[in-house]
């Protein structure tokens, strides 16, 4: 995949033409209503701009996970209505996304003028990437633009099958993630750490395996920095761990030593006995964890040792908690990783991108997501790009294709 061949519509005449906008409008909502609008705030300036430009701009974006067809639930109704607050313009709302109505609404649109048609995953051809069915959406248009990066590990008729049919450009969100993608990982000033949390080292081998490969220091923090300290011979007591890992574990150690990566785990850790809200805890050095006791968060001397190692790298790539964040108070070693990690962001010390739905709700907790560099709101496409895999939704942006 050569992220150089991806165009934007930058110097396209695109007044007159329908330009359909593959969007992620997957938005939260409750009652009608929208509670949190950020993916649409950040993808509609790029809509604004394209009918700004006079084009007919045609958005599309699947949302929920309907499993047989329709459902009033999983209607996009209410996001066209958000569109029309945000916007300060009138939105056509198109009942199906592809067909007699789709085409009405679309045939309906002047210059400058916004459609959002209705969920594409109405349709089983979305998701089975039928190209019968990508066909039928490109008729409503004459330029495609995939705009939604939060969906391109997804090869759907939306997101690749799409492109086949229609000239075809990366929208300005989409740039904007990957330039910050690439900035950190790709083409990175040294040296560069990474923070990579979470619960469980299984569900992250690949993406662990691929940064050992490419940054200079990697810390290891939360549930899974268990499985690496047990595989170290630590006793973790009844902290989460995966000892059916621990090869895997020792592996990428080795992995890491022989690719000149320093892997970085706790040295203390805040133990509690119950998992729950203001639970009793103590800090205890990460050797001295009583057989009763879980940890569940890292200790003041983790924090200060990995602000150090921010403060001496020139970008930091970051996923997931190093804690039990949701749970008082065991965020605090994330949100003063994080605290610090913004700080050196903001004296212009640091290249900061972090991603991922855990870590965004622990970034925002600490008050910081703004200091950062780049927040991705992309849950499992930023997983597949740290685990650098390539996208489908991206790779066929970048593809030559004769229409
Ligand atoms: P992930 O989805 O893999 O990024 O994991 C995020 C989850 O890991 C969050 O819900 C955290 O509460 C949880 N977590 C992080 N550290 C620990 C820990 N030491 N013990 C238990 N859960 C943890």
């Amino acid at each position: 995949m050569n992220l150089d061949k991806l165009k934007t519509t930058d110097g396209i005449d695109v007044a007159g033409k329908r330009v359909i906008v593959r969007a992620d409008l997957n938005v939260p909502v409750k009652d009608g209503k929208v509670t949190d609008a950020t993916r649409l705030e950040r993808v509609l300036p790029g809509v604004k701009a394209l009918a700004d430009r006079g084009a007919k701009v045609i958005v599309i974006s699947h949302f929920g996970r309907p499993k047989n067809g329709p459902e009033a639930d999983l209607s996009l109704r209410p996001i066209a209505d958000a569109m029309q607050q945000l916007l300060g313009r009138q939105i056509a709302f198109g009942p199906d996304c592809i067909g007699e109505q789709a085409q009405a609404t679309v045939g309906a649109l002047k210059n400058g003028d916004v459609a959002l048609l209705e969920n594409l995953r109405f349709h089983k051809g979305e998701e089975k990437n039928d190209p019968k069915f990508a066909e039928e959406l490109a008729k409503l248009g004459d330029i495609f633009v995939g705009d939604a990066f939060s969906c391109a590990h997804r090869a759907h008729a939306s997101t690749e099958g799409l492109t086949n049919f229609l000239p075809s450009f990366a929208g300005p969100l989409l740039m904007e993630e990957i330039n910050a993608l690439r900035t950190a990982l790709e083409i990175p000033q040294r040296p560069t750490a990474a923070v990579v949390g979470g619960a469980k080292v299984s569900t992250k081998i690949p993406v662990l395996t691929n940064l050992v490969a490419k940054v200079d220091k990697l810390i290891i923090g939360g549930g899974m920095a268990n499985t690496f300290l047990q595989a170290s011979g630590v006793m973790v007591g009844k902290s989460l761990a995966e000892p059916e890992f621990h090869a895997t574990a020792r592996d990428i150690m080795t992995e890491a030593k022989q690719k000149g990566c320093e892997i970085i785990l706790p040295v203390d850790a805040v133990i509690a006995r119950e998992f729950k809200e203001g639970a009793a805890n103590e800090v205890v050095s990460v050797d001295e964890v009583p057989f009763d006791a879980m940890i569940l968060d890292v200790g003041p001397k983790s924090v200060a040792r990995t602000t150090d190692v921010l403060a001496a790298s020139k970008t930091l790539l970051w996923n997931g908690p190093l804690g039990a964040f949701e749970i008082s108070p065991f965020g605090e070693g994330t949100f003063a990783l994080a605290r610090a990690a913004a700080q050196l962001t903001k004296a212009g010390k640091l290249v900061s991108v972090a991603g991922g739905g855990d870590t965004v709700a622990a970034l925002n907790a600490a008050g910081v997501t703004d200091d950062f560099t780049y927040v991705s709101t992309a849950g499992g496409a930023f997983l597949e790009w740290l685990e650098g895999r390539e996208l489908p939704g991206i790779a066929a942006l970048t593809r030559e294709k004769v229409h």
